[in-house]
């Protein structure tokens, strides 16, 4: 496509994540707030939509919207609706509010959800994500209602810990039972807190039981399909291969392109909701793209 954007790694640009508010209901344990030192912004719809035709124009065909807790925003429905037509629109959800909202989003153009939910026993649940909003149960209604919605392909995202590790087999029947995709994330641990729970064996363990093992362009991730089960493992830390195939920039919850989750010293400031213009800060920050994990 012409005027796609590379950088100087050879990756091509299809996919941007934009945080729109950096509040959040929930107050989770690990969470990396989206690589935002200090989360504290809620970006215009204006510039929201700048930055998603500016992408468009380029060849971006995926966008993603998180957080902070993207369904905290309001008017999110009526964003999503002019959200340029070509682009595949994608949320990542803690689920709280999602059995309320699934069915607008989806009216709205939104295209499937990813669900983050650490542990089915409420009260792992509730000690992960500590907020009082923390309840298991509106997250399992959540699900069921954006299946209804049809937001589909539905992926569990699961942030692999000490708290739920012995728990991952479970999680995964779950997962085969409604037909979601698990999808396996890796803790950054990016405090040194030492939550995380050891994703090699779960690996290993899935590797050996595999009926078969496809791995995708974006990171190189892997997915595990067994038993009707499908499990894809998210491996950022140390991963060269992951960086080297990573085709995504990011936008904070206070209007600023980011090249790399790991790093906030290369940040390019939003100063216009013009879309030509938006266009020339995405170009910057491609300019400044480099894979964090590289040999
Ligand atoms: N509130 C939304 C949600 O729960 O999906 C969007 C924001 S949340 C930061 C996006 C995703 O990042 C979640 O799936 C969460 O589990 C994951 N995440 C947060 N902190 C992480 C960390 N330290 N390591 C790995 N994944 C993390």
């Amino acid at each position: 496509m012409p005027g796609m954007m590379v950088d100087s790694y050879g990756r091509k640009v299809t996919g941007l994540r934009i945080a729109l508010t950096s509040r959040c209901n929930l107050r989770c344990l690990y969470c990396h707030h989206e690589g935002e030192v200090e989360p504290n912004g809620e970006i215009s719809d204006e510039m929201v939509i700048g930055v998603a035709q500016a992408a468009a124009a380029i060849g971006v065909r995926s966008l993603k919207l998180t957080g902070g807790e993207p369904l905290l925003r309001l008017g999110l429905s009526g964003l999503i609706a002019q959200m340029p037509p070509q682009m595949k629109i994608s949320l990542t959800t803690n689920g709280i509010y999602l059995a309320e909202q699934a069915e607008d989003l989806a009216q709205a153009g939104l295209d499937r959800v990813n669900v983050s939910l650490d542990s089915l026993k409420p009260e792992v649940y509730r000690a992960i994500t500590k907020g009082r909003e923390g309840d298991l149960e509106r997250v399992m209604q959540g699900l069921d209602a954006a299946a209804q919605a049809g937001l589909l392909p539905i992926k569990l995202n699961v942030v692999v810990l000490k708290q739920n590790e012995a728990e991952i087999p479970d999680i995964i029947d779950f997962c085969r039972d409604r037909g979601l995709i698990a999808q396996l994330i890796q803790l950054l641990d990016l405090d040194h807190k030492g939550l995380s729970g050891d994703i090699d064996a779960i690996e290993a363990r899935l590797a050996a039981q595999a009926d078969h093992i496809h791995t995708r362009e974006m990171h190189r991730r892997k997915k595990y399909l067994l038993d009707g089960a499908e499990v894809e493992i998210v491996r950022p830390m140390d991963n060269t291969e992951f960086c080297a195939n990573c085709n995504r920039l990011r936008v904070t919850s206070d209007g600023k392109i980011k090249p790399c989750l790991l790093r906030s010293d290369n940040l390019v400031q939003i100063d216009s909701c013009d879309c030509g213009r938006i266009e020339e800060l995405l170009r910057q920050a491609n300019a400044r793209r480099e894979p964090y994990f590289r040999i």
